[in-house]
């Protein structure tokens, strides 16, 4: 199965990213995680505040 999550670009889904010397670190783009975060929950969110605004 493949993770919904969508895949960090930065890091291609691996979480740490290396320099050119071959020192590794963190990818800061999605904290080590190699998904990027869901939005569906930010959509969420934002028709609730459209429900509002109708409502007013
Ligand atoms: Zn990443």
């Amino acid at each position: 199965m493949i993770n919904r999550n969508e895949q960090c670009k930065a890091c291609e889904g691996v979480g740490m990213l290396a320099d050119d010397e071959g020192w590794q670190y963190r990818c800061p783009i999605c904290g080590g995680e190699g998904t990027l975060p869901d939005e569906g929950s930010t959509a969420k969110v934002m028709s609730v505040d459209e429900n509002n605004r109708l409502l007013d």
